[in-house]
């Protein structure tokens, strides 16, 4: 019984909206209130979701006085990535909503985005915060980031980090995120093979609390970054990449030794004084190393491909029967 009526209401909700919120006092009686005076026009039920990461300030007794919301309450800060996918896990609705909770997504724009997601047939549209209200060094480092991501894995998207997205939930069914990873929710999205579109939207300056990243999102960015051109690369078969690593570095290796014997037949050099003889044994080990480091890692996918609920290798769109 309990269960059917779960499953009743389930199907009701149309939007879920989910905000990550850490040390937001002062912004949340606003947010709300600004949040509720859009959906409501849409006229559809709804659900909002407040994700409480592990605030130390008052942000949680303001949450409280809230009214027809629910709150995830963390137990502790585990950064916005794992906030948000709280929120996801928690979510109901058909379509997700996400924004921030400082204020600086504008509420307003969430219909200008499920339009464009109904319309243009999307599963993902995305806020696009063309002139950024943030610090120069800031931007700066966005530019950056975005060069790079075109060069490795060629990411369309202009801004991976604004948070105000409205998702279909068949998109972020089998999305498992974490440890700042929210910078990389639309190349995995993308990778999995979901249609994206993008959309300019409203950002504001943030006016009460502080921004809760400096520039250590720099080095964190970058190595994320790698990891996702290798997923998107290799993710299958990790083999293909470290083997051919292992052959490279084996075959310069023999070169060099060869080298080593020639000026050791020739030129008299012995081998023990030889940089190349030394240059050709490690390039040889480390040949070897990669590409059974390789087969290892080959062989962990294909058990992890197998058994693990997240990571489906592959997507259905549709299936059309006639
Ligand atoms: N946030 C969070 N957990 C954290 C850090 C941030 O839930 O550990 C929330 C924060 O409250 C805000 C959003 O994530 O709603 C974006 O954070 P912030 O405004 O500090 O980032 P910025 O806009 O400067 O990139
Ligand atoms: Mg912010």
């Amino acid at each position: 019984m309990e269960t059917k009526k779960r499953k009743l209401e389930k199907t009701e909700i149309e939007y879920s909206v989910i905000v990550p919120i850490y040390n937001e006092e002062g912004n949340i009686e606003r947010l709300d209130s600004e949040i509720k005076e859009v959906l409501k026009e849409l006229k559809k039920p709804f659900e909002i979701i407040y994700i409480n990461d592990g605030s130390k300030d008052n942000t949680l007794s303001e949450l409280k006085k809230l009214k027809a919301v629910k709150i995830v309450d963390l137990n502790r800060n585990y950064g916005q990535a794992t906030a948000l996918d709280a929120g996801f896990k928690e979510a109901i609705g058909e379509i997700i909503i996400s924004l921030d909770g400082d204020l600086q997504n504008d509420p307003k724009d969430i219909p200008m985005l499920l339009e464009a997601l109904e319309k243009e047939n999307l599963d993902v549209v995305c806020g696009w915060r063309k002139d950024r209200k943030d610090k120069k060094g800031i931007k700066i480092l966005t530019k950056t980031g975005r060069f790079l991501r075109q060069l490795l894995i060629k990411d369309p998207v202009h801004d991976t980090g604004c948070t105000l997205r409205v998702y279909k939930k068949e998109a972020i069914k089998n999305l498992d995120i974490g440890g700042e990873m929210h910078r990389y929710i639309l190349a995995l999205l993308r990778w999995k093979g979901f249609r994206i579109g993008e959309i300019v939207v409203n950002h504001r300056p943030r006016e009460n609390g502080i921004s809760k990243y400096g520039y250590s999102k720099l080095i964190k960015g970058f190595i994320d970054l790698l990891y996702i051109w290798f997923l998107d690369k290799y993710y299958q078969r990790p083999l293909h990449i470290f083997g051919l690593v292992g052959i490279i570095s084996f075959f310069l290796g023999i070169l060099s030794e060869i080298w080593a014997f020639i000026t050791r037949i020739f030129f008299g050099l012995s081998l023990n004084r030889s940089g190349w003889f030394y240059i050709g044994f490690f390039l040889m080990i480390m040949g070897i190393t990669f590409f059974a480091f390789g087969i290892v890692l080959d062989l962990l996918m294909k058990i992890h491909l197998n058994t693990s609920p997240y990571e489906m290798r592959y997507n259905i769109r549709e299936i059309i029967e006639k």
